[in-house]
């Protein structure tokens, strides 16, 4: 039987690094991951994918299955763990969250970067992996903000709400401790913020190219990146 990490690590040996390095966006629930991701995806429909991960938590109004999360049982979670199905994986507010390689893989067959909506469990799983992912923290202004923006989402209960806003105190500490991400998106204001994420992104990915790996990205304005 083999145990988690080496059904991990076996994965892991089994990715591909070529390519475009996956961007990973990692914060609090509540403090805009989705919103930004929306936009970007919006903005660059052609170079950008979502890995789509899995889930045992229930699907929310406006969600389907296998576009926004695969919505499985935890037997389901449990078997394609041990089938080595998962790159890493996470329990999160009582329930279970993975990114499959095929997730990962669908995406880079596209011939597009790959975008991980992960926290800081499976960042930390997939940190030092041949991956080589591009780390961004998604920081919101306060606790008090994240639980208004929670609240006016609309989709916790109130004991979901509070487990949410107890993980979010750890993984702000988390996300603003030095070296653990490659940048600090400060998302108070989200027409700022994704101005912010966007200029980090094709910054990044500029240089990327330079290095001949070959994307498909759209002519940029030097306004968008200076
Ligand atoms: P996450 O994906 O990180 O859980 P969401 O993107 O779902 O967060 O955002 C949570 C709620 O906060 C949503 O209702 C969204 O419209 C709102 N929101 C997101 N970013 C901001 C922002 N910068 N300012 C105010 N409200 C925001
Ligand atoms: P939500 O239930 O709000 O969609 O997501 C809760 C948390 O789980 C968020 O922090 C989100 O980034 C994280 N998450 C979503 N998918 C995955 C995944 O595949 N792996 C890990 N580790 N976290 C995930």
């Amino acid at each position: 039987m083999l145990t988690l990490m080496a059904l991990i690590a076996r994965a892991f040996s089994s990715m591909s690094n070529e390519g475009p390095r996956p961007l990973v966006i990692c914060g609090p629930s509540g403090s805009g991951k989705s919103t930004l991701l929306k936009k970007l995806f919006e903005e660059f429909p052609d170079t950008f994918g979502f890995s789509i991960s899995h889930t045992t938590r229930n699907p929310r109004p406006g969600e389907q299955h296998g576009i926004h999360y695969h919505f499985v049982t935890r037997q389901e979670m449990h078997d394609s763990i041990s089938n080595g199905e998962f790159i890493e994986t996470a329990c999160f507010s009582g329930n279970l969250y993975g990114t499959s390689i095929q997730a990962v893989r669908t995406v880079q067959s596209q011939g597009k970067v790959c975008v991980l909506d992960i926290e800081i469990q499976g960042v930390e799983q997939i940190r030092n992996s041949n991956l080589n992912p591009i780390l961004i923290f998604n920081n919101p202004p306060s606790i008090e903000e994240l639980e208004r923006r929670l609240r006016g989402r609309n989709t916790e209960t109130e004991e979901s709400l509070q487990k949410r806003l107890d993980t979010a105190r750890r993984e702000i500490e988390y996300g603003r401790t030095p070296g653990n991400f490659h940048t600090i998106i400060h998302n108070d204001d989200i027409e700022r913020a994704y101005r912010e994420l966007k200029k980090f992104i094709l910054q990044e990915l500029e240089e990327q190219q330079r290095n001949g790996i070959a994307l498909n990205l759209r002519q940029i304005n030097s306004s968008e990146i200076n």
